[in-house]
């Protein structure tokens, strides 16, 4: 009896031991890197497993949700609809950018964390005024206002950026050499290339800004880009040790969803890939970084199916030896997408919801929202 008695307190103390364990890996993330890309649904992802030669970060994850993506006033979203979504953490109609249905300005989570020094960068393989990454600093009534845009970017708290768009910024209806008013506010601007982190080591702010408008293909000269910033952005973003929020879009598979170009397609997932890789090499020996990779939509309604072929006979058979790249549509679908995370919260995100309680559960998770936000 005795030894039973003692056995049980053991066990006890095992078991107690064993919960204090797991209260320190539901520690808060202090670093969060929001993965979009934009118009890749379940079939896109899918992709990398047949057609990666290497091993896809996308199986890394351990945790997964999906995500519901309709706007405000219409089933199928649009990228700044979805965009604003995840940076605001409101549903609004199609087009806008960090405004509400009645056309109000939402904060959006840059300008949450930047009151309270929290340093944020976002990247981009399309111009950096397109409708993803303008949603995480700008308020606009229409997507296409690239060049109020570029301004509403002049005035955020950003600290990094690097993808296209410098016509916005200094080819403008105004005259305004926003690059100009860039560098009197302290940013280090580059136009030519990604730099190593020893050049900008002691810049306060960095903006990389590659191509006049969208950066190019990653099969048309675009090469590393992607996944080079996302690492630069993370050593500069993380060089004093503090919080940072960082959001990496791979803004073409979108591209090739829309011109139903399965090999366009399956280059900028490829290369999202990647991306998506230097974020999980980081977040493995930070400790303290929440992963969490997405999409705004799905487009293009693809879908991995058998060729279509005949036999010498002319009898049409589906071959199931060979993956056909089918799309349904030029444009958007209204699917539910996946949401892949991995860090601190990393079990938050698995489950059916919303999108914009990825905005929620980020705030929620990293304590980042003050009081009345
Ligand atoms: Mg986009
Ligand atoms: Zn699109």
């Amino acid at each position: 009896m005795k030894f039973i008695r003692i056995a049980l307190v053991a066990t006890l103390f095992i078991l107690s031991a064993c919960k204090s364990e797991e209260t320190i890996t539901q520690k808060r993330p202090q670093k969060v890197i929001l993965l979009i890309g934009d118009g890749t649904g379940l079939a896109q992802v899918s992709t990398a497993f047949y057609f990666k030669e290497t091993s896809p970060n996308y199986g890394r994850f351990k945790h997964l949700g999906l995500i519901k993506t309709s706007s405000s006033q219409q089933d199928i979203t649009d990228s700044a609809a979805a965009g604003t979504a995840f940076a605001c953490g409101i549903k609004t109609y199609n087009g806008a950018i960090g405004v509400a249905d009645d056309s109000t300005k939402v904060k959006n989570i840059v300008e949450i964390i930047s009151s309270k020094n929290i340093k944020s960068g976002l990247i981009s393989t399309s111009s950096i005024t397109h409708a993803t990454p303008a949603s995480f600093y700008a308020h606009v009534l229409r997507r296409g206002y690239e060049e109020d845009i570029a301004s509403d970017f002049v005035e955020s708290d950003v600290d990094f950026i690097a993808g296209g768009g410098i016509n916005f910024f200094n080819k403008r209806e105004d005259g305004r050499d926003l690059l100009a008013e860039l560098a009197q506010k302290n940013f280090e601007i580059d136009t030519t290339a990604i730099g190593d982190f020893s050049t900008i080591q002691s810049s306060s702010k960095v903006a990389y800004l590659l191509a006049e408008n969208h950066m190019p293909p990653a099969a048309e000269g675009r090469g590393g880009f992607l996944a080079n910033a996302t690492e630069l952005a993370i050593q500069f973003l993380g060089k004093d040790e503090s919080d940072f929020f960082m959001m990496v879009e791979g803004s073409q598979v979108d591209w090739g969803g829309h011109a139903n170009n399965g090999d366009y397609l399956v280059s900028e997932l490829i290369d999202f890939d990647d991306a998506i890789g230097k974020a999980l090499d980081y977040a493995e020996q930070d400790g303290n970084t929440l992963v969490i990779v997405t999409a705004d939509h799905e487009t293009g309604g693809l879908t991995l199916s058998s060729t279509l072929k005949k036999t010498e006979e002319g009898r049409e058979y589906s071959d199931y030896d060979d993956i056909d790249l089918t799309f349904s549509t030029s444009g958007h679908s209204a699917t539910l997408v996946p949401v892949f995370a991995y860090g601190p919260g990393a079990e938050e995100f698995a489950g059916i919801y919303e999108n914009t309680e990825i905005f929620e559960k980020i705030l929620k998770l990293t304590e980042w929202r003050g009081e009345g936000e």
